[in-house]
């Protein structure tokens, strides 16, 4: 007997039929013995309407309502999933946030979680066999009270750090997909689903785009050694061995992976702008004015590549901000220009970055030269490259995004065979 949570996301909640489907799952575990709490998304689309509502109610609203709406959309799922599993005969009780509590930082929108109480929830399961079903995506902050949201996504952190709380034995993340694959199965179909992958593997494959963990989810997961396992929920219920070991991937330790690929994965991102400052007069202090301001707006920067310009004696700088952030930034360059001193300001919103993946890379030179051959092969034009240890990002045009993936998903060995 173990204890276990399980996760589904919103496709596999998306309506009632789905969450029989879900309840079907969770009865197996329970049956096999084991102590269970689930983790749920909101039906899939839901979340996306509640915040178009928020903007149409308002584009400048408070942060604070924003939460107390959108997270409303997993409490639907939790309750209506507690109500199917009763109906099946098993003990079971929704649970929000606020009520177990999960306390986080009063960061809306993107909160933390700081402590969970997972003490009754534990004592249920030893009194009454009690089933927890739990609304995925939100928490409450202790000092205001007031309900908060863990970013989009973030109900697969609400699940990683629900199981380091109720020191469960693994963590199930079921979704529309079976398993994590060297990229997205969705943009590539040779795309080949990895058995393991490393934590730290998957949170650069998280950050730099592929969705199916919110990087949060990954980092808990490292942090408290907890093992992932991403499988699909639209399996049969029936059809699964409890005690066997079903398809998907485990996200775990690095030690744990015996075989070691140079590059893991590929992931992509059309989520960021880029801005370049052209002419700009070559002399210190310079990076300071443009990013200074920027980081007293708030503003993350990503990639930055300083060339000479056209003339031989400026300079041109560009760099890439979070698409969602692109007017600011243009914004407070603009505002600053007098102290930055540049001559003309162009930017780019159809960009994407394309980024190779793999802890293999630390002992292997000339990886990423590689690719830059491949992608002018295939006349695809680099705008700004960054590289660390185990990954490298091509900043291209957004129209080539498909192409560039394939490309080097070809390149690196990592088509199906
Ligand atoms: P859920 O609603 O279950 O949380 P998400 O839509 O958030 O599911 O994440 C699953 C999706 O992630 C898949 O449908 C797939 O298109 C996408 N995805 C992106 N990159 C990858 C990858 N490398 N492996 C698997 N899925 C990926
Ligand atoms: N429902 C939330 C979202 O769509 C959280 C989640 O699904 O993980 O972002
Ligand atoms: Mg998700």
């Amino acid at each position: 007997m173990g204890r276990l949570v399980m996760k589904f996301g919103g496709t596999s909640v998306a309506n009632i039929d789905r969450i029989r489907n879900v309840a079907r799952h969770v009865k197996r575990e329970v049956d096999a013995g084991h102590d269970v709490a689930v983790v749920v998304s909101a039906m899939a689309g839901k979340t996306n309407e509640l915040v178009d509502w928020c903007r149409d109610a308002s584009p400048m609203h408070d942060a604070r309502e924003y939460d107390a709406v959108v997270a409303s959309g997993e409490q639907v799922t939790s309750g209506l999933l507690a109500i199917v599993l009763q109906g099946m005969g098993i003990q079971a009780r929704s649970w929000q946030g606020w009520q177990i509590p999960i306390k986080t930082s009063d960061a809306h929108a993107s909160a933390r979680i700081l402590e969970i109480d997972g003490s009754e929830i534990v004592h249920r399961f030893k009194d009454r066999k009690e089933v927890a079903v739990i609304a995925g995506f939100q928490g409450i902050n202790p000092q205001t009270n007031r309900i908060t949201t863990l970013g989009r996504g973030g109900s697969d952190t609400s699940a990683v750090a629900i199981a380091a709380a109720l020191r469960a034995d693994r963590c199930d993340i079921y979704t529309d997909v079976d398993g994590v694959y060297t990229t997205d199965p969705r943009v590539v179909p040779k795309a080949r689903r990895l058995d393991k992958i490393a934590f730290e593997d998957m949170l650069e494959l998280a950050s730099l785009g592929a969705k199916v963990l919110q990087v949060r989810s990954v980092e808990l997961g490292m942090v408290h050694n907890m093992p992932v396992f991403v499988r699909s929920s639209f399996d049969k219920p029936e059809d699964i061995d409890p005690h066997g070991t079903p398809p998907g991937t485990l996200i775990c330790s690095e030690e744990e992976i015996m075989e070691s690929h140079v590059v893991t994965g590929i992931a992509f991102t059309k989520d960021e702008a880029q801005i370049s400052l052209r002419q700009i007069e070559d002399k210190p202090g310079v990076a300071a004015a443009i990013f200074g301001p920027l980081a007293d707006a708030n503003i993350n920067v990503d990639m930055i590549v300083q060339n000479v310009s056209e003339d031989g004696k400026t300079t041109d700088l560009t760099f890439t901000v979070p698409a969602a952030d692109y007017n600011r930034a243009r914004e407070t360059i603009t505002a600053a220009k007098g102290k930055i001193g540049y001559i003309r300001l162009d930017s780019a919103t159809d960009v994407s970055k394309v980024s190779v993946i793999g802890s293999g890379m630390r002992s292997h030179a000339g990886v990423a030269a590689k690719a830059f051959k491949a992608l002018s092969e295939r006349n695809i034009n680099i705008r700004a490259i960054t590289t660390s240890e185990i990954k490298f990002s091509v900043l291209i045009d957004a129209a080539y995004t498909e192409l560039a993936v394939r490309t080097l998903h070809t390149l690196y060995g990592l088509d199906q065979t």
